[in-house]
């Protein structure tokens, strides 16, 4: 079968590979959709600590059932399924409280586990232990459901920072994962949702597709003072920083209503990690600010239901579907910002 797999930074070939055999308690699925993260194209670029190479990648997965391991109860071959891609223990402090993105143990699809970058993947007995794998809803195309993932980390990170009725929220960033941020906070009862962007092209692109209330780009603007004045000085409820920029981090805090929660959802670069936070916003405001880490099976599972009942759609974000063979250039096309959501489709 053919396969994507990485061996080092910017070296990601795409190749034959042996075909996966179930093993006890794991299924082989025939993926049809595998959709590409911005963090598959930070992988193409500086690779990950966590990633062993060579790795066949991807994550956002999507399939069919083509082979039932002995002891896998409940599923048959033909089953429409969609998986989780960080797998908790199950067992630690952290999951015993509910809190599976958190897990000092999690393992992740495409990282320690060959991933959904190829006509076939074994699914692991410990992704079915966590109950990980998900029925396809009839009537959602494996391409939305393949989005699951990236929304269930959404709801995450709208849990953790409070998301709801008559709010105002603003996200920054308007790549996919700030696309669905602002889908979300619309499903979850915000009031307004304004959306910030630098690049004017991606902010007109994902603007035409979610319609915020207010679409603002940060190019040469002052965006603090303008969510100031577009919420009559008092500032928003929830900012959510999809972008992995301190200076935007800043900025969100100076953005945030008293009792205000700052979401710091995406990841700064590792070896700049730190900010200048202003701690008297935090206290005298009483102002919070919340991490979020990827997400637990039953976010996924809640992330399919919200797709097929229309409360999320996502069929309009996936903007590029391109074969295997094109996965390379399918993460060009994230890198370069081009695209919302690109899928690989098989
Ligand atoms: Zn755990």
């Amino acid at each position: 079968m053919r396969v994507v797999r990485f061996y080092a930074p910017r070296d990601v070939r795409v190749e034959d590979a042996p075909e996966p055999a179930a093993g006890p308690g794991e299924l082989v699925i025939r993926v049809r959709n595998c959709s590409l993260c911005g963090t598959d194209a930070k992988i193409w670029g500086s690779g990950h600590p966590d990633l062993r190479p060579p790795r066949v990648l991807g994550h956002e997965v999507a399939g069919e059932v083509v082979e039932v391991g002995a002891g896998a109860a409940g599923w048959s071959v033909g089953d429409r399924v969609q998986v989780i891609a960080a797998i908790p223990d199950g067992t630690c402090h952290e999951c015993r409280q509910g809190w599976q993105s958190v897990c000092p143990n999690q393992e992740r699809i495409g990282y320690h586990h060959d991933g959904g970058f190829a006509e076939l993947m074994r699914v692991p007995a410990k992704v079915l232990a966590v109950d990980g794998v998900n029925r396809v809803p009839e009537g959602l195309s494996l391409a939305e459901a393949s989005v699951a993932e990236p929304l269930s980390c959404v709801i995450n990170g709208q849990e953790r920072a409070g998301v709801g009725e008559g709010q105002t929220v603003v996200v920054v960033g308007a790549g996919p994962i700030g696309c669905l941020h602002v889908r979300l906070a619309r499903a979850r009862g915000a009031a307004r949702v304004l959306l910030i962007e630098l690049s004017r092209r991606r902010l007109e692109l994902a603007a035409g597709l979610v319609a915020p209330d207010e679409a603002i780009g940060a190019e040469g603007a002052d965006t603090v003072a303008a969510v100031r004045e577009l919420t009559g000085g008092r500032g928003a409820d929830v900012i959510i920083v999809a972008a992995g920029s301190g200076r935007a981090q800043e900025d969100a805090l100076a953005m945030a209503a008293r009792r205000g929660m700052v979401s710091f959802f995406g990841g700064l670069p590792k070896d700049r990690p730190t900010i200048a936070c202003d701690a008297n916003i935090v206290h005298y405001r009483e102002v919070g600010i919340a991490g979020a880490n990827g997400s637990s099976p039953a976010h996924n599972r809640q992330a399919l239901e919200l797709i097929a009942s229309g409360a999320v759609p996502v069929a309009d974000l996936i903007t590029h579907r391109l074969p295997l063979e094109q996965a390379v250039e399918g993460i060009h096309t994230v890198t370069r910002g081009e695209a919302i959501k690109v899928t690989i489709e098989g």
